[in-house]
């Protein structure tokens, strides 16, 4: 059973999902080299609270912190720690933010200084399949169709599409059905319907797309040690389409 949204409900996510766009476009303005994970755990926390909203993800299944911050290799779920930026380095901040009784659920990657091309490509890469997947969102669709662009469009130009990790419905709980694997194929699936509201979140592998747990026991890192990068938006189906909340 996949809980639907009305058109008010969609409203506040909307409104959530502008303060977690907000917290994430000033952490990527704020991150710099020499600063450390823990400070930008601290900026984001003060900057949700602030917008009277809560960190999603703080104590959620007993996460220690209010975001997770994932360096280069680090897939997803990195908990905030001493690490320091340094110049070169790529970071995925994901962030869950929790205003009147809904959450929204949002990731960038963004670079410290700079990257080689290689870095680039894979950030820009995830970024666009993520906004190609979204263009095709409205009901009547497959979801098995968003699975097969993000895995085509990323496999074809070279990187790998991580698959034990997937995108999810949300709402009033963070994680709600329907799962939403970034592979797959076109036509398969459940059908979208007007008033789902779906999290998108291909990660995406420089290399191989196998990854192992990392030693923190929360942090996904890719095996090979390759870099990898992750995109996310929360997203409603709406009558003619979608709409991107966050
Ligand atoms: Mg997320
Ligand atoms: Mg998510």
């Amino acid at each position: 059973m996949i809980p639907s949204k009305n058109l008010s409900e969609i409203k506040i996510m909307q409104e959530g999902g502008k303060i977690l766009r907000e917290t994430l476009l000033y952490l990527e303005s704020r991150a710099v080299a020499g600063m450390s994970l823990l400070e930008i755990d601290r900026l984001a926390s003060d900057f949700i609270l602030k917008n009277n909203a809560k960190p999603s993800f703080l104590g959620y299944e007993n996460f220690p912190k209010s975001i997770c911050t994932s360096v280069n290799d680090v897939v997803v779920h990195g908990i905030p720690n001493e690490y320091t930026l340094k110049d070169g380095d790529i970071i995925s901040v994901d962030a869950g933010v929790f205003y009147k009784g809904f959450h929204t659920d949002s990731a960038i990657t963004f670079s410290i200084g700079k990257i080689d091309k290689g870095a680039r490509a894979l950030i820009d890469v995830t970024k666009q399949a993520l906004a190609g997947s979204i263009g095709l969102i409205r009901p009547g669709i497959r979801l098995g169709d968003i699975s097969f662009f993000i895995q085509d469009y990323v496999e074809k130009r070279g990187f790998g599409i991580v698959r034990e990790l997937v995108g999810h419905g949300i709402g009033r709980k963070i994680h709600e059905p329907p799962q939403i694997p970034n592979y797959g194929k076109k036509g398969s699936g459940i059908m979208l319907n007007e008033g789902m509201v779906l999290a998108i979140e291909p990660m995406v592998t420089e290399g191989d797309y196998h990854i192992k747990m990392s030693d923190d026991g929360w942090g996904i890192e890719t095996k090979d040690g390759k870099l990898a990068a992750h995109f996310e938006h929360t997203i409603a189906v709406v009558k003619n389409g979608s709409i991107i909340l966050t």
